[in-house]
């Protein structure tokens, strides 16, 4: 692989360049595209309808990205699948595919680790490594599919890392993931999670791609978001929601709000009318979560009874609200717990 380079990273102009500078015509990028991108492939050869001259060609010169699973996780409860998955660098990641009924849902990772250092969350524990290329997010659905045959229908970037602090190669994988001849999974259909990295939500919004944009806010003052969430040091608040009122008028997008409820720390009535005040206005969702407890870390789930009132607070004062679906509850599914579990056994 030395020397290499991983052509499954190309967008399809630049593959078509790619292809053009190898003095080949420009037609072969689009069959290449979509082995790589559609149909899956790992291996040159198996690009029936490329001359053998071309394909040796590209042999010489460049790979196709190929991740190893090495870990599955199967919620008996609900099916949820969490994968264990090695880069080509022997890092690990995680992702995680669930089932609802509008179709099969990934959560993907776009770093490996985070440098966000969110109180609650088990991927920060390990520190940061570096950020994914385009094609190691995209290649998550590619190696899933091939590991379930199944096909993937929505896309979540909530996996590890944070996905604006890798704007470049995030919004490359939005690319290759997005295009016709390749997976084909449309931008609306593209959920990305941030912590509030404000000035890349103001860039994301300039770029227009329809995706969702999801705020992890998890707190109503700025004093209690920099208890669970260091970010909240750079940006307040109203910083994030100034932006996010941005996005919608540049996107036409709804906002989603995730709030991780947390024992005795953001599940009063005083935050959810703290919330309603916030939002109000603003074309806006509120996603509640409730956490899953991470052993190392001091937070406790809220009560149901807290999560049932917060969200009655919310819809009865016209946001709506929901709690999401505790998928995979039975496995290591917070995001990180099982890459940390890796570590951990192979430090041993
Ligand atoms: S919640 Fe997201 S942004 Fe925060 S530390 Fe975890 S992976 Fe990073």
């Amino acid at each position: 692989m030395e020397n290499k380079m991983d052509i499954s990273n190309l967008t399809m102009e630049e593959l078509e360049a790619y292809i053009e500078e190898l003095g080949e015509k420009k037609f072969h990028s689009k069959q290449i595209y979509k082995w790589i991108h559609k149909i899956g492939v790992t291996h040159f050869d198996e690009m029936t309808d490329i001359s053998k001259s071309l394909r040796e060609k590209l042999k010489e010169r460049a790979y196709i990205l190929n991740m190893e699973v090495i870990e599955v996780q199967i919620s008996k409860k609900d099916g949820t699948m969490k994968f264990l998955i090695r880069l080509n660098d022997n890092a690990a990641i995680e992702s995680v595919l669930m089932k609802y009924n509008y179709g099969n849902t990934i959560c993907v990772s776009t770093q490996v680790g985070c440098k966000m250092g969110c109180k609650f969350c088990a991927s920060t524990k390990e520190g940061y490594e570096r950020n994914l290329s385009g094609s190691e997010i995209e290649g998550q659905i590619q190696t899933i599919q091939r590991y379930t045959n199944e096909r993937i229908s929505n896309v979540v970037y909530m996996g590890i890392g944070e996905p604006l602090d890798n704007y470049d190669n995030v919004i490359k994988s939005i690319k290759l993931i997005n295009h016709p001849l390749g997976l084909n999974i449309g931008a609306r259909h593209l959920s990305l999670s941030t912590c509030g990295l404000v000035p890349n939500i103001y860039q994301l919004a300039d770029e227009n791609t329809q995706c969702t944009l999801s705020i992890s806010l998890h707190a109503t003052l700025d004093e209690k978001r920099k208890e669970i969430m260091p970010i909240a040091n750079r940006y307040s608040i109203k910083e994030i929601l100034d932006a996010c009122k941005y996005y919608i008028k540049v996107t036409g997008r709804r906002i989603s709000f995730e709030y991780a409820l947390i024992y005795g720390k953001n599940d009063s009535y005083e935050d959810a009318m703290r919330l309603v005040k916030l939002l109000r206005g603003m074309i806006a969702h509120v996603n509640l979560i409730p956490i899953n407890e991470i052993k190392e870390k001091e937070y406790k789930k809220a009560t149901e009874k807290s999560v049932e009132s917060f969200m009655n607070t919310l819809n009865s004062c016209g946001i709506v609200t929901t709690v999401r679906r505790e998928l995979g509850s039975d496995i290591d599914a917070a995001c990180g717990q099982l890459r940390k579990k890796y570590i951990d056994k192979n430090l041993d």
